[in-house]
């Protein structure tokens, strides 16, 4: 059996799997594939309709939020964000917690004003940054909520009136947030939602159309609103399995049900790499991640061995990222506690042959 660690692109449950691989052959007893039917038959704007009305209620959307589910990853909203929330007379603000941050960040800069107002660079992002000003007259504050690269996590969010935006790729879904707190999130799919292809957005209706830019009309997201996330052919595999995975989370009793499993897988790994004397976190205990656990050995030298030895009982994925080093151990929603269990099991085991 294997326990899969590995930070994506998409790590779903099994049974969403399963179905997903029934869809592709005989959709809803169709005879016909998923893929193969019309985007805009009726059988597709379903399931369009039902991945948004799950999102929107698995994430308690409040009114006057719009969901769309558009294409170009995380990292086209880096730029969509800007076009659409960025006048040319205003300044936006950014927290720079890592790489993605500092992608995000650039893009802005490459179509107008934007300022880092923080940063934990000088410590290879093993932090949140806390003590920084927003600008009241800025034109929003950007910050990504999960560190996937870092294993830090934004427990909290600042107290401001300017506007926040928020890339939630790598955490949303995994935990209870109050999107009313913000104007924009979104996500790349491709960890607690279904498979690459699909990014989903929420914004807050009433900030559109105050940008005064001309912008591209894939990149407009009034546009997308009113195409109802067909303004072109819609990734409609990704979009059909994230409704089945969220059908799955609706059923396990949603995000306050998930995250409480989130906690307790992560509570299980921090104590293991906090008592054992061959490993340590990375992150800053405050700012650790219950989705992205990163850590080293005491002694490096260990690590291709102990790599070895999680691998042979079925632990993948767990290198860390070429920046950190070390080990991460993504714990998506579809990781079980168990998987968890053995990987501890296997640092204990490895501790007592090695100490
Ligand atoms: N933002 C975060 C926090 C991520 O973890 C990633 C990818 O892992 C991205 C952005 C980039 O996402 P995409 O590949 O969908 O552009």
């Amino acid at each position: 059996m294997k326990h899969n660690f590995g930070a994506g692109p998409c790590i779903l449950p099994q049974e969403v799997f399963k179905q997903a691989s029934q869809g592709v052959l005989n959709f809803n007893d169709t005879g016909l594939s998923i893929l193969e039917i019309s985007h805009r038959a009726s059988e597709f704007v379903a399931v369009m309709d039902e991945a948004i009305s799950l999102a929107k209620e698995l994430l308690n959307v409040p009114e006057g939020y719009s969901v769309v589910f558009l294409q170009g990853g995380a990292s086209l909203q880096f730029a969509m964000a800007a076009f659409n929330l960025l006048p040319e007379d205003k300044k936006a603000v950014y927290l720079e917690t890592g790489v993605w941050a500092k992608k995000a960040f650039a893009e802005a800069k490459l179509l107008g004003n934007a300022e880092v107002i923080a940063s934990s660079k000088d410590k290879n992002y093993s932090y949140i940054p806390k003590d920084y000003a927003i600008d009241a007259d800025s034109a929003y504050f950007h910050c990504t909520s999960n560190n996937t690269i870092y294993g830090t996590q934004m427990h909290s969010f600042p107290q401001t009136t300017v506007g926040k935006v928020c890339d939630m790729s790598s955490d949303i879904f995994s935990r209870v947030i109050d999107v009313a707190d913000f104007d924009l999130i979104y996500a790349g799919a491709q960890k607690n939602i279904g498979p690459a292809g699909a990014t989903l957005v929420i914004v807050k209706n009433d900030i559109l159309g105050k940008s005064g830019r001309v912008i591209p009309s894939m990149l407009d997201y009034q546009k997308q609103i009113d195409a109802e996330s067909m303004y072109n052919t819609p990734p409609v595999f990704s979009v059909y399995v994230s409704m089945l995975n969220l059908r799955w989370l609706k059923a396990k009793g949603g995000v306050a049900a998930i995250e409480q499993e989130n906690i307790a897988k992560a509570k299980a790994l921090y104590t293991e790499i906090d008592r054992n004397p061959l490993f340590k976190g990375t992150a800053a205990l405050e700012d650790r991640s219950n989705m992205s656990v990163c850590f080293v050995m005491e002694n490096p030298e260990l690590e291709k061995p102990f790599l070895k030895y999680a691998e042979e009982l079925g632990c993948i994925g767990i290198k860390g990222h070429r920046s950190v080093g070390g080990f991460r151990a993504s714990l998506y929603n579809a990781l079980p506690i168990t998987s968890v269990h053995v990987l501890v099991e296997a640092m204990q085991d490895f501790a007592e042959k090695n100490v």
